[in-house]
């Protein structure tokens, strides 16, 4: 089931999410759900507050970012079928020169801003049966789950900004918020909660 992605603006997108265990209520249906909507917005990473959840639970799958060719051969096999479950990850350290990607996000359609992060990460995170992993990720993948691990902390990409940048974006945001704006796909904007 495709669900609605919550639009920039939403206080949820803002907590700080909550830990979950195997006995959260249906979990491999909301995964399968996260996966479906992300594919049909064309993402790379969904997290569970974007369909309004605060839990700690992300999911990724980089298989379009393959398709670069600006990208080495090693890059693109890295990128091509990672597909992976995030459940109360923490990020244990990241290292490396920083570095600039042009990021995007499924909650704040159409805006693009380049976004510095560290190359190399080191995470603990369970799997969808509550496995615990320490793996270390780096380049793009490192990158998209960054994006979406902030997103289980309540940090969006643009709060990354610099303070110029933020300014002149800011009646986007707003315009978002409001949900003044032309999207191809299922979202939900705080200003329409109230509503029905
Ligand atoms: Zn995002």
């Amino acid at each position: 089931m495709i669900l609605p992605i919550i639009a920039y603006g939403d206080p949820v997108l803002r907590k700080e999410c909550e830990a979950i265990t195997a006995e959260y209520p249906d979990l491999k249906e909301l995964i399968a759900n996260m996966y479906e909507t992300m594919y049909d917005a064309y993402g790379v990473g969904l997290a569970a507050p974007q369909v309004g959840l605060p839990i700690r639970l992300f999911v990724i799958d980089t298989t379009p970012f393959a398709e670069d060719e600006d990208l080495t051969k090693e890059e693109q096999s890295q990128l091509k079928d990672f597909r992976r479950i995030f459940i109360n990850a923490k990020v244990l350290e990241e290292t490396g020169d920083e570095w600039a990607f042009n990021e995007g996000c499924l909650s704040i359609p159409e805006v693009r801003e380049d976004v510095f992060r560290k190359p190399k990460i080191k995470i603990e995170y369970q799997d969808e049966d509550f496995k615990t992993h320490v793996e270390e990720f780096e380049g793009l993948v490192a990158r998209v789950i960054q994006h979406e691990y902030d997103h289980i902390d309540g940090i969006l990409f643009t709060d990354k900004l610099s303070t110029l940048k933020k300014r002149l974006i800011k009646s986007r945001l707003v315009n978002i918020s409001k949900g003044n704006i032309s999207v191809d796909y299922k979202m939900r904007f705080p200003s329409m909660k109230k509503k029905r």
